[in-house]
């Protein structure tokens, strides 16, 4: 009872009205339909919706060790859930889909995503090189976060702001490791 009064007192009068309507299980539906609709942007250019299953990625040059684990781990992030399509590692393509590289350099972000978009709204060259900062040392779980974020931008997204989705800038570090319905839903859009 404390923790469904925790929730009603942040809660608008219109929603907690359904809520006591209708008991919690639907309530906290309701709230995540309720954010859906307008919670991821887009980059306006993604992949060719043909070659997503799968997105090919190999590492180039990586130094730091715990960028690679952290990104295997995001990698199995987004596969889990239900948007299309699919990352996997090709560790001796010559052209793979995300080349990911690391180096130290000293702007003040984890990590960049670099693209350009053909006049279809595709990746030119149906690619996006991904490069992470040694800059901070992140640990395993840290890269783990900022590689799902950037694999996020591979998918086509762009940033949000407010709640706990993988493209929520600043970097929400205590929101777990899964993509969010809307990171999710952004994807099925595009795809
Ligand atoms: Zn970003």
């Amino acid at each position: 009872m404390i923790h469904i009064g925790s929730i009603a007192r942040s809660t608008p009068a219109r929603m907690l009205a359904t809520a006591v309507g209708i008991g919690l299980f639907t309530y906290v539906m309701l709230l995540a339909t309720a954010t859906t609709a307008v919670a991821y942007t887009l980059l306006g250019c993604a992949y060719d919706s043909g070659s997503i299953s799968p997105i090919t990625y190999r590492f180039f040059s990586i130094s730091d060790s715990d960028i690679e684990t952290g990104f295997v781990e995001a990698e199995v992030d987004w596969d889990l859930t239900s948007a299309p399509g699919y990352f996997d590692e090709c560790s001796i393509c010559l052209d793979p889909e995300i080349n990911v590289t690391d180096d130290y350099y000293e702007d003040n972000n984890y990590a960049q995503v670099a693209y350009s978009c053909d006049g279809d709204d595709t990746f030119s060259g149906n690619e996006v090189n991904m490069q992470f900062n040694t800059k901070y040392d992140l640990d395993e779980d840290e890269n783990q976060v900022i590689a799902m974020h950037e694999m996020g931008h591979a998918y086509g997204l762009d940033h949000v702001t407010g709640s706990c989705h993988a493209m929520t800038v600043p970097i929400r570090w205590t929101c777990g490791d899964r993509p969010s319905f809307d990171d999710v839903n952004g994807v099925d859009y595009i795809y």
